[in-house]
């Protein structure tokens, strides 16, 4: 929980407070403070996160008091939705990317991918991201801002609320920090989120539904084992050198690679957990078997998943090439041979521009479905 509330800080962004970057005991505390019962908070909590800021129809089926709702609406100091306009673009592969156009500034996208038995919401933490990994298209656009903690739960709210299941309602599904940006940079707020999330009053996901990933900041990965609900830990490899890695991710000129393996090494996993492992396969950059057996190396010191991923091509980074022919499936079979547990991720939504790296602050062309303005 944080020291001081919001509202009581007078410093919340533009003075307003922002419903979505409550946990339900805050919420609790606010309506009390207007005169209405405890009672009512965790109900109101409940339709707020599940009905996708749909608020109007959470209103009518809430049956809630109107003087309540009302004064959520109509209050000037209280902020409902961070969101102005979204649009989505359904991939062929049913995957659909999503942009929010904010209204504190700037857009971020979100990607919701079904597998058959859950789903899984991809999400933004930043308005691009300050660790110029050469091969990442959010990379390119430099650094703008952190999101708060309700821009990042209203992501995930709506694209819940956007793909209902059709056997039933509600449907299994997890949270990962892999859109733009880099959620460590931004702890605080991407932590709040994270309770938020896991409040039981609302979408109740469990610490083990959500995974943050990062491209590698030690003091941040050692100040996330602190935290009692840590979301599982994903962590960017990209290089198996200081040389290598220092060139395409620029992180590692400040946490070297033996650092960062130390750090992974002391991280508190609980029972059975992993920390996965990302590797972004580029074509003549990390692609040899030499490569693979330092990863392996690598991996073997600590329980892991390396998770490879082919890299995706995208105009802001040229001559960054997928790997040809059969190298994916040999360096996997290098790493497997070599006692790692691998897998190979091909990434959904490329076609709309929608894959690992490929998200920056516009839409690709064509498959657009929607833009609806709040
Ligand atoms: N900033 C965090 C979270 C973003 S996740 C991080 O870097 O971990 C983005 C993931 O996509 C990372 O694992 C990154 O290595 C990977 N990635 C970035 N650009 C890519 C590209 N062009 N093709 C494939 N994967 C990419
Ligand atoms: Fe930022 Fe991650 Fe992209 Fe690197 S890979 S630039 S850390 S979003």
């Amino acid at each position: 929980m944080p020291e001081s509330y919001p509202w009581e800080s007078g410093t919340s962004r533009r003075n307003k407070l922002h419903v979505l970057d409550l946990t339900s005991p805050q919420l609790e505390d606010l309506i009390q403070s207007w005169g209405y019962r405890k009672s009512h908070s965790r109900k109101l909590f409940g339709f707020i996160h599940r009905y996708g800021m749909n608020l109007p129809l959470a209103f009518k089926a809430s049956q809630l008091p109107k003087g309540l709702w009302h004064r959520l609406f109509h209050d000037d100091q209280i902020a409902m939705d961070p969101v102005s306009a979204w649009t989505a673009e359904e991939s062929c592969d049913s995957s659909t990317k999503y942009a929010f156009e904010l209204k504190s500034g700037g857009t971020v996208e979100g990607v919701f991918m079904p597998f058959e038995h859950r789903n899984t919401l991809c999400i933004s933490s930043q308005v691009g991201c300050a660790m110029g990994c050469t091969f990442c298209a959010t990379g390119s656009m430099g650094f703008h801002r952190h999101l708060s903690a309700g821009e990042m739960v209203s992501q995930v709210v709506r694209m819940r609320a956007q793909h209902p299941d059709p056997k039933g309602w509600p449907r299994r599904f997890n949270v990962v920090f892999m859109g733009m940006g880099e959620p460590l940079h931004n702890i605080e707020q991407v932590m709040k989120a994270v309770d938020v999330l896991t409040d039981d009053a609302g979408l109740n996901l469990t610490a083990r539904d959500i995974a943050v990933s990062t491209s590698g900041l030690v003091p941040r990965i050692q100040q996330l084992a602190e935290y009692p609900n840590r979301p599982q830990l994903m962590v960017s490899i990209a290089a198996t050198t200081d040389k290598a890695r220092s060139q395409i991710m620029p992180v590692n000129r400040a946490y070297p690679l033996a650092e960062l393996r130390q750090c992974l090494g002391n991280y508190p996993l609980r029972k059975r957990e992993k920390i996965m492992l990302s590797y972004v396969l580029i074509s003549d950059v990390n692609d040899k078997l030499a490569d693979a057996d330092r990863l392996a190396e690598l991996a073997s010191e600590f329980p892991s998943v390396v998770n490879l991923i082919p890299m995706n091509e995208h105009e802001a980074s040229p001559g960054m090439l997928e790997p040809h022919g059969d190298r994916v499936q040999l360096f996997y079979d290098r790493l497997i041979q070599k006692g790692a547990f691998a897998t190979i991720r091909r990434s959904r939504g490329r076609d709309v521009a929608g894959a690992c790296g490929q998200l920056v602050q516009t839409l690709s062309k064509g498959n657009r479905i929607a833009r609806t303005h709040i």
